[in-house]
């Protein structure tokens, strides 16, 4: 385990815009960085980096966070991976606590299953390179491939001898527990014989995206017909065959750069490639691509190159697992190789210019290719040709992009000699399918306060009142977007609770620990049941008006998420004098972590979309701290009268009773402090008008 020290350090020491920099082209916008986005396909850039608040926000795709969890969501590193990442890159030492004999018997099955791969790489690896027998036949197969030293060591590749238990023998006298051996498949138990599954065999560790050994593949070196030529690690609790691909460890970091992924069959192809100098290569290891593979590229580009061998048979085959890559989403291109090569022999044969040019040259759209080959076989057919054209447009369907089908539409109708017009009813009926699937989906997901975007003001979860009304309607900026951080032009109605507790989130995190004079505002009711105000200045942090008020009216915030992070918030400030952010994320759940980045980043889009240059702005920042909280506690109490009132008329309704008058004076009498928060929020509200 990583010491808590050690991991404060860390925090301490990393700079936000450096790690991201040694992935991301940043440019300074200000005080911010800027960039492209490396989680989205984008021209103009929507990444931003807060050098300042120590945290980044992607504005294509609503990701963010600190400088770990960019690792996390770009590297795909665990925590405490990106923790020793980190470490490493400021050489800070990393100290391990000890752990306990309890702890030791904790370490989880996963852990002991990682331990013993990496200690079988490790033997391989020292077998092929430092045994006779590894030398004389292991590492003299790799040269002939024409693999060299470096690449040998890049990939960690070794041999596994031809005796029929010597890992096995080995990794039981280092003390490691046959039970692993068995789970990893690195062994196989015959009764009392426990036997290597991969003797005699060079040797391919199937690497994670961090770098653990998950699983091997081993290739057999003898002209044995029987005996499989590759032989793969089974299923087990670490290797999932369907979320892994091989080389991801190496290319990822190329892939981002590139913004661009190879897919290839095999583990040679891989290598051949790397060596050739194009290390944005992985492959799926002999099976069809999986939507977990896919998406483990997706997050690294949005492009991947499909490579073919130069066989027709293989060719076909392959084209029919693409629709799931463009379901995802995905720009997919292919290139095939000529006959009788696949990537692994064309690299090899070629220099590394002539390979970049060759798929520079070769690589086609797959749209484009797919309608070409199979045009190609159909032409003379009028059958094959109808069967065609539906596979296409079923192919176009599943594109997400509406301008990119679009212009596919037309290239097909082009290619296949169609008009435009057909294709697009066919393609119509598949995706009102899809939608209507896709719909169905979405309500079943759709949490109560989720952001409703909607042009009709009566609809936007406001349900008390009438908008229009001057004397029960809205307070007066309400959905003033520019208040809630969304631009004026889109004109969005945002659900009004949503946008009131996440600006008492906001408020909370940027001022929380500032002393203000507050107006105490006490709202009585006379005889008469007229409300009279009674006010006094007091000084307050605003951490401690803002939960006094909301406790003062028994409010919870409605959104969870929010009172979890309200909830964590005032103990945060209980405890602690002043309010360090660093601190504060550092300690927080993911999820949390999400949602406070997307609200301390929330202003930053203003430089993104350059609104500042626009005149556009937020109109909070000329607003005093005293003025910006009472007004945001009084619209969230306004609206949670306004509930009240509109619940009350709802049962008088549809409960009609014989007497109604407690009812009655009861909405009266809310009506009058509803009035009341109205005038008062209506004298706050009027400097920023
Ligand atoms: P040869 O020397 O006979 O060409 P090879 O080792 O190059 O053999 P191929 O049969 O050409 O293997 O296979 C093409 C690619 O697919 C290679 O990259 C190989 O590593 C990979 N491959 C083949 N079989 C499997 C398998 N069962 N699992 C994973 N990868 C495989
Ligand atoms: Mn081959």
């Amino acid at each position: 385990m990583i010491s808590q020290n050690t991991i404060d350090t860390v925090f301490e020491t990393a700079r936000v815009e450096e790690v991201i920099g040694d992935f991301v082209n940043l440019k300074r916008a200000g005080s911010n960085f800027k960039g492209l986005s490396p989680f989205s396909d984008e021209r103009s850039p929507s990444f931003m980096v807060s050098p300042a608040k120590g945290i980044w926000k992607d504005f294509s795709t609503g990701k963010g966070g600190n400088s770990v969890k960019f690792l996390m969501e770009h590297s795909q590193f665990t925590y405490p991976e990106a923790i020793r990442y980190l470490a490493r890159k400021y050489n800070i030492e990393i100290e391990e606590t000890e752990q306990t004999d309890a702890e030791k018997a904790m370490t989880d099955v996963r852990e002991s299953m990682y331990l013993v791969s990496e200690f079988a790489a490790k033997y391989f690896q020292d077998v092929l390179i430092n045994s006779e027998e590894g030398k004389a036949i292991g590492l003299s197969y790799f040269k002939e491939r024409g693999f060299t030293n470096e690449t040998i060591k890049k990939f960690d590749l070794g041999y596994s001898p031809e005796t029929w238990d010597a890992l096995t023998k080995e990794a039981l006298g280092k003390g490691y527990k046959l039970e692993f051996l068995e789970s990893t498949g690195l062994t196989i138990a015959r009764e009392d014989r426990p036997f290597d599954r991969f003797k005699g065999r060079v040797m391919f560790p199937i690497q994670s995206m961090s770098g653990r050994v998950l699983g091997f593949g081993g290739r057999i070196l003898t002209n044995d017909k029987k005996a499989a030529k590759y032989l793969n690690s089974p299923e087990s609790d670490i290797y999932h065959k369907s979320k892994v691909l091989y080389g991801i460890y190496h290319a990822k970091q190329s892939i981002a750069k590139q913004n661009n992924c190879y897919l290839v069959e095999g583990y040679t192809d891989v290598i051949q490639f790397s060596q050739a100098g194009i290390e944005n290569v992985v492959a799926s290891s002999g099976t069809a691509l999986t939507p977990d593979q896919i998406r483990l590229i997706n997050r690294l580009t949005r492009n991947i190159t499909v490579l073919f061998d130069g066989d027709a048979a293989g060719l076909r085959a392959s084209i029919r697992g693409i629709d799931l890559i463009l379901e995802e989403g995905m720009n997919v291109r292919v290139c095939s190789f000529p006959d009788g090569e696949d990537p692994d022999s064309f690299a090899r044969k070629n220099s590394h210019d002539e390979l970049v040019s060759y798929l520079e040259n070769n690589s086609k759209d797959f749209i484009q290719f797919k309608a070409s080959i199979l045009m190609n076989e159909a032409k003379n057919d009028p059958i094959k040709k109808a069967d065609l054209i539906r596979d296409m447009v079923t192919s176009i369907s599943k594109i997400p992009d509406r301008i990119q089908r679009e212009v596919y539409i037309q290239e097909c109708a082009r290619i296949m000699d169609i008009s435009e017009q057909v294709l697009v009813s066919t393609l119509a009926q598949l995706i009102q399918k899809d939608i209507a699937e896709a719909n169905k989906k979405q309500k079943q997901e759709h949490k109560p306060f989720d952001v409703v975007r909607n042009q009709n003001p009566k609809n936007t979860g406001y349900s008390g009142g009438d908008p229009e009304d001057p004397r029960t309607g809205p307070p007066e900026g309400y959905y003033d977007p520019g208040d809630m951080g969304y631009p004026a032009e889109q004109a969005e109605k945002v659900d009004i609770l949503y946008g009131f507790e996440r600006k008492i989130i906001e408020i909370l995190l940027l001022y929380g620990s500032v002393l203000e004079d507050f107006e105490d505002v006490f709202l009585k009711t006379d005889e008469e049941g007229n409300v009279k105000e009674v006010s006094e200045k007091r000084k307050y942090k605003v951490y401690e008006k803002v939960y006094l008020s909301l406790q003062e009216d028994e409010v919870e915030l409605s959104n969870t998420l929010f009172q979890n992070i309200f909830n964590g918030l005032i103990d945060f400030y209980n405890q602690n004098e002043t309010f360090s952010l660093d601190k504060y994320l550092m300690h927080l759940p993911p999820d949390f972590a999400q949602e406070v980045t997307n609200i301390l980043m929330e202003d930053e889009k203003l430089v993104i979309h350059n609104w500042e240059g626009q005149n556009i702005f937020p109109k909070h920042k000329n607003v005093t701290i005293e003025q910006n909280v009472s007004d945001t506690i009084f619209s969230l109490r306004w609206f949670l009268v306004s509930k009240i009132i509109h619940d009350l008329k709802n049962s008088l309704i549809s409960d009609p009773q014989d007497d109604n008058s407690e009812l009655l004076s009861m909405v009266i009498d809310y009506s009058k402090l509803l009035n009341n928060f109205s005038r008062k929020l209506g004298r706050v509200v009027v400097p920023y008008h």
